[in-house]
């Protein structure tokens, strides 16, 4: 299991690679292509005693959002159960995490070469209010990143004041002045 939550499988001769796929009947996935990657979920209150919210329900429904859906980039999804942030959320393109009010939306996040803490988007959200927002943060960068241009480098270039005026100014749920 890699840290993304895949099974890696190594050492299968290439010829072989096709029927292993059609074994598993699973579709090919896509390693490099620009496209949702992996949703990271944590267990959640499915298992872990510290879970607040149902992470890895909610991390499932996501993945169901994005399957074979083309982005500028690669984009990746954490989704954590409890503040614990097993998920990694705030390093993620697209973090939640879960608390005893609810969700906390979080955006623009990575982990690699050049780390960057994602901006917090909203907080104390049901899920629908989640998924609603994920969906419309999504659309928005995917309608204005540049090819290649990872999350955390689009809200660097937009800024985030950006966002907040295009995006979230226009969703009743959100209350800037928290933000
Ligand atoms: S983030 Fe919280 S709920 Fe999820 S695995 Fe970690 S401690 Fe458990």
């Amino acid at each position: 299991m890699t840290s993304g939550q895949r099974m890696v499988l190594v050492g299968i001769e290439e010829e072989n690679v096709e029927g292993v796929w059609n074994e598993l009947g699973m579709t090919v996935g896509q390693a490099t292509a620009p496209c949702v990657h992996y949703v990271q979920a944590c267990p959640g209150t499915a298992v872990c005693r510290y879970g607040k919210q149902d992470s890895l329900g909610l991390g499932i429904e996501l993945e169901g959002l994005y399957l074979d859906q083309q982005l500028p980039a690669k984009l990746k999804m954490g989704v954590s159960g409890c503040p614990r942030c097993c998920g990694e959320s705030y390093l993620r393109d697209v973090g939640v995490v879960g608390d005893s009010k609810g969700w906390t939306v979080i955006f623009g996040g990575n982990s690699g070469g050049r780390p960057r803490i994602g901006n917090v988007v909203a907080k104390n959200l049901s899920k629908g209010e989640v998924i609603d927002l994920v969906q419309r943060l999504v659309q928005y960068y995917r309608s204005n990143g540049k090819p290649g241009e990872r999350t955390a480098r689009f809200v660097e270039r937009v800024g985030f004041d950006a966002i907040k005026q295009d995006v979230l100014s226009l969703i009743p749920y959100i209350s800037l002045k928290d933000l």
